[in-house]
């Protein structure tokens, strides 16, 4: 089954990665800004980062086949250096009329510190008043379901936000009733041994449906397995899920939200 990578950072994976997703139906992706593995120093760093982004890591899917599109911002994690984060977000609209650019993201909270919660509030400005979508990053672990309710809360009160263009990603068990309850979209990420593994996946969706959610695989520094989405593709088909239901999750949905972007400039393979 042809499928949609929503959430995964190519930068941190080698060129046999996209091979593999291009035998195993990948047709799309979807690179937010995250983590370089340090805490970079400059601005400058950043416009390098994403020009990594919207030029090499799009030329590189590109050569398997497989469609690559991006979203920017600094991340939580570096969210804790407020002025340099300014620096970033400033440098944003550069960006802004780049082909395959979705929006902001991946935005959040780490450790739901006051510096994040500060830097975060202010994306979603920059996002609502450019009329961009918005990619959320929701904590790990023990701060998830606080960071998450934080995070709705600055979004609640920003009257220009509309939740059908927002999506809140790596949301599990104790937290994907909130998000899709205010009416955003969701994603749960994929990890083949923590957080939320495949057959978890499909636990979760045998318990909220398929209305506005997506699956993705993270592909990250960490141990993670960029055909994780496959992989729930097969969970889903071995507890006797429709193809068109599967379809729906790994296919439509990212290509339903991914559309209210005007630089979605994607082209169905069949
Ligand atoms: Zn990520």
């Amino acid at each position: 089954m042809n499928y949609i990578d929503p959430h995964i950072h190519m930068v941190s994976r080698i060129t046999d990665d996209y091979e593999r997703l291009a035998r195993s139906g990948c047709e799309a992706i979807s690179e937010p800004a995250f983590w370089a593995g340090f805490d970079r120093g400059s601005a400058e760093a950043f416009r390098d980062y994403f020009k990594q982004l919207t030029e090499f890591e799009r030329n590189r899917a590109a050569q398997f086949g497989i469609q690559h599109f991006c979203w920017l911002c600094i991340n939580a994690k570096e969210a804790e250096n407020v002025s340099l984060s300014r620096e970033v977000i400033a440098l944003i609209p550069e960006f802004l009329d780049t082909p395959g650019v979705l929006g902001i993201g991946e935005i959040g909270l780490n450790k739901n510190t006051p510096n994040e919660a500060t830097i975060f509030t202010e994306q979603v400005d920059f996002a609502a008043s450019h009329e961009e979508l918005i990619l959320i990053h929701t904590p790990h672990l023990e701060d998830k379901y606080m960071g998450t309710r934080m995070i709705l809360d600055v979004l609640a009160s920003d009257s220009r936000v509309t939740p059908g263009r927002v999506l809140i990603d790596h949301v599990e068990e104790h937290t994907v009733k909130l998000a899709l309850d205010g009416g955003y979209w969701c994603g749960m990420t994929l990890y083949p041994l923590t957080k939320c593994t495949p057959a978890r996946a499909v636990d979760i969706i045998e318990r909220v449906g398929v209305e506005r959610i997506m699956v993705n695989s993270a592909g990250d520094w960490g141990v993670s397995d960029p055909t994780a989405v496959p992989k729930f593709v097969v969970e889903m088909r071995s507890r006797g899920h429709a193809e068109s239901t599967i379809r729906k999750i790994v296919y439509d949905n990212p290509l339903s939200f991914f559309s209210q972007s005007k630089r979605f400039d994607f082209t169905p393979r069949d």
